[in-house]
């Protein structure tokens, strides 16, 4: 029986990996699950799924979910544990062989690395920590004997397509070579283009949240549909896709495809191009990353091949969104100069989310923030988080400019 953690069990990602389990209950078996405040929902959770302990970071959720554990003899043995501190001591259990890191953001950074230091497999969707901290999490992988397989439907599908020796990350101490190494000349990163494709920018001035949330494809948390709806979903997967396969900016190419059924490409030299597709549901790539090596079903159904009447591509208008532009440069910076469009990112979505700015002052909030501060060598975790820290305090205050 493998004992998995799910970090965030009660949003889109956790609740797709509990279904996942749920149909391969023969294997996997819910060890730990964690929520931030929704007391209702990992109360249902921890009826049906019976795990050993349950955390909520908030502690006045904590203590109301213990004692309505306490009222049903199959509940009674689950520990409830309270706190930030609570999430990495369930990354680092003993008992514990897989991390679904899938908590929203920077506060999933702690967590993720703390799985990565006792050499757990890591299932990725967290993308927040890899764009903050990528160089030092890559690093802490390796000298660890940890394996991180990625759950973000499009570096899934470029593991998938890419040649094993290029995704060979858990081998101690050991390098991965350039892309071109291995043959490979780009990397094409899909995107769907979100529910704003082909909005003009002065339409897009007026777009609401609910509006912004209301993604054609997939069905996700609201930070990252704000992110999609801004295309700094893309731009942090840009730089998280330069970690995972060690590729430059230059080796990653955006490529617009509407209705998100390639999940993403790799180009080789000699002219071939490798796609994973199918239809597009996160418990695809989540059973692909538990049973990896090996496959196993997971409630999605086949790709119907005839009904798919067409598959478009185009290029990505970087004057319409903004955000991707910046996460490209933050790349080819470096140092903390991600964790700054992160952090202020984060800022910006969640005013947009509370109606205090437009849509598309999220970009210029994330862009001034990125002006006015200087990016450091990222090279330990305290220069990171003062570098998350200051932008954040600079975003608040844009955000409370008009
Ligand atoms: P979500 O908002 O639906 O769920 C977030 C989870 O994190 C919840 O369980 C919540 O309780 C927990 N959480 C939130 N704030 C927390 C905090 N401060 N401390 C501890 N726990 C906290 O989000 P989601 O859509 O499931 O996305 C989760 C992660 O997966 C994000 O990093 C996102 O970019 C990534 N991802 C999501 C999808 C998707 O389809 N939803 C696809 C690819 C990648
Ligand atoms: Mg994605």
């Amino acid at each position: 029986m493998i004992n998995v953690a799910i970090l965030g069990s009660t949003g889109s990602i956790g609740t797709s990996t509990l279904d996942v389990i749920a149909r391969q209950s023969e294997q996997f078996n819910a060890f730990a699950l964690t929520a931030n405040t929704n007391v209702d929902r990992l109360y249902e959770q921890c009826l049906q799924f019976l795990p050993e302990i349950a955390v909520m970071v908030d502690i006045n959720s904590a203590n109301e979910l213990q004692q309505r554990l306490k009222t049903q003899a199959s509940t009674r043995h689950i520990h409830v544990l309270s706190g930030i501190k609570a999430l990495d001591e369930v990354a680092e259990h003993d008992q514990i062989d897989y991390v679904m890191a899938a908590i929203v953001g920077a506060a999933g950074l702690d967590s993720s690395l703390a799985a990565a230091k006792s050499g757990k497999r890591i299932l990725l969707a967290n993308k927040e920590s890899l764009v903050m901290s990528g160089d030092l999490f890559i690093q802490t992988v390796k000298d660890n004997g940890a394996t991180l397989l990625p759950i973000d439907s499009e570096h899934n599908a470029i593991f998938q397509s890419m040649p094993a020796r290029q995704t060979d990350v858990n081998t101690k101490n050991k390098n991965i070579e350039k892309l071109q190494v291995s043959g490979v000349e780009k990397i094409l990163l899909t995107a769907s283009g979100g529910p704003f494709l082909n909005k003009t920018l002065e339409e897009l001035h007026n777009v609401t949240p609910d509006q912004a949330c209301a993604h054609p494809n997939w069905v996700m948390g609201r930070k990252i549909s704000v992110d999609s709806a801004t295309m700094m979903n893309k731009g942090l997967e840009v730089i998280e896709a330069s970690w995972l396969f060690n590729a430059t900016a230059d080796d990653i190419q955006v490529v617009i495809h509407p209705q998100s059924i390639i999940h993403s490409m790799v180009s080789y030299s000699d002219g071939s191009v490798l796609a994973q597709l199918g239809n597009p549901d996160m418990r695809t790539p989540i059973a692909h990353a538990m049973a990896w090596p090996e496959r196993m079903a997971s409630g999605v159904a086949q790709l119907d091949i005839f009904k798919i009447a067409q598959l478009d591509f185009e290029a990505p208008d970087f004057t319409r969104f903004v955000c991707l532009k910046l996460a490209y440069d933050t790349l080819r910076c470096g140092g903390t100069a991600p964790a700054i469009l992160n952090a202020a990112n984060e800022i910006a979505v969640a005013a947009f989310l509370k109606g205090q700015i437009s849509f598309t002052r999220i970009s210029n909030v994330v862009e001034e923030t990125l002006n006015q501060l200087n990016s450091q060598t990222a090279d330990s975790l305290e220069i990171i988080m003062a570098a998350d820290a200051g932008a954040r305090t600079l975003a608040t205050q844009l955000c409370s400019k008009l």
